[in-house]
């Protein structure tokens, strides 16, 4: 199976319970959720003409929305030849799980890899068992996908962003049917201000569940 890549690039991971550890970023490519405040709106399209050669993803995009049609195999390649050294791999997006990822988990778990999963929970999870699968749930966004039971009970962990009470709200909604004892729960307030913060620090401290904070921010890396 041949996945379409946008980027590649190694840094540390930033956020969740892997927060300092180092990581390899494989971004891909598509996305159609619809989050207005997107970040990563290049990501959406999987247009043609955007299509560029494997070793052009191994490198930071930004903005182009470019990408590469790369097996598990051909993208271990190029992270040997680069000479990566981090073990822990993050697949990203766009919204990874739009494609069946047993294959590229699988191959980097016997390449001697780990892996973890960043997904809207919007889609069904195809993923080696031991992946590491971080839900951050995109609640009634644009493109009209619900979160799916079957992605918030695959979750090790469930990342939500906090802002105001109401986000609390719509995330004990979506887990009130979920089994939560085996998951971590992370709160992550919003855009780093002091009433998100103290919410979420709040809502941590009663139910004993995690702050998330975006460290690559005040680091200033990707
Ligand atoms: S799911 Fe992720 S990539 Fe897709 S629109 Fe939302 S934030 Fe952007």
């Amino acid at each position: 199976m041949k996945y379409p890549v946008n980027e590649v690039f190694e840094t540390i991971q930033g956020e969740g319970l892997f927060t300092g550890v180092p990581a390899i970023f494989v971004r891909l490519q598509g996305c159609p959720v619809g989050c207005s405040w997107c970040d990563t709106k290049h990501t959406w399209e999987t247009l043609s003409q955007n299509r560029v050669d494997a070793d052009l993803v191994i490198q930071v995009d930004g903005e182009i929305g470019r990408w590469a049609e790369l097996t598990a195999q051909q993208l271990i390649d190029q992270l040997v030849a680069q000479g990566f050294t981090a073990e822990h791999i993050v697949i990203t997006g766009g919204e990874p799980c739009m494609y069946d990822l047993t294959e590229l988990t699988s191959t980097l778990f016997d390449a001697g890899y780990r892996c973890q999963i960043e997904t809207s929970g919007t889609f069904e999870v195809k993923c080696h068992s031991q992946t590491w699968v971080t839900v951050s749930p995109k609640i009634n966004m644009k493109g009209g996908y619900p979160v799916l039971p079957q992605a918030l009970n695959c979750a090790n962990e469930i990342k939500h962003p906090v802002a105001k009470q109401s986000h609390i709200d719509e995330l004990d909604l979506l887990l009130k049917d979920i089994d939560i004892s085996n998951k971590t729960i992370c709160l992550q307030p919003i855009s780093q201000k002091a009433r998100a913060t103290e919410l979420a620090m709040k809502v941590c401290i009663e139910r004993n569940w995690r702050l998330s904070i975006q460290t690559h921010k005040y680091l200033n890396i990707d």
